[in-house]
């Protein structure tokens, strides 16, 4: 009923969602994420949409490659996890990938490397747990903040 009073944002919702369906290849690409109980409102949506963007191994490919180009590590940019370090061969290379610009904010763009941010399980989750969504940076802070704490 929100929409129908609010038509822009009906329409923007939709052609997010649209975008998300051809980016999305399979029900397999969704995100593990629980989502709690968002309820399946606008913002629900949006969320869902976001983090199946993050998992667009497209993009997450990129990232990897122009990290390990520049003789970076693929380790979390928040905490400094690294999963092969802990996991060894099971975890070489393990990372997940995060949209620095929700797609709330950004709409419909085409993903830069530069977009993606670098983040292990724990930090990911932190991120997108409760509203408003951190930015790297704030989490970064955070960790440090509490980091022998
Ligand atoms: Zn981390
Ligand atoms: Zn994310």
């Amino acid at each position: 009923m929100e929409f129908l009073a609010q038509p822009d944002r009906m329409q923007a919702l939709a052609t997010q969602l649209r975008t998300n369906i051809t980016t999305t290849s399979s029900a397999a690409a969704l995100p593990e994420i629980d989502l709690g109980d968002e309820p399946a409102s606008e913002g629900g949506l949006l969320e869902r949409t976001h983090l199946a963007r993050d998992r667009d191994p497209k993009a997450k490919r990129r990232k990897l490659a122009a990290v390990l180009k520049t003789g970076g590590t693929i380790t979390c940019e928040a905490c400094g996890f690294d999963f092969g370090r802990t996991y060894g061969k099971r975890g070489h290379e393990y990372i997940e990938c995060h949209h620095r610009v929700p797609l709330h904010v950004s709409g419909p763009v085409t993903t830069r490397v530069a977009d993606l941010a670098l983040l292990c399980s724990n930090c990911h989750r932190m991120i997108h747990r409760g509203k408003p969504w951190l930015t790297v940076e704030e989490l970064t802070h955070l960790v440090r903040q509490h980091a022998g704490a």
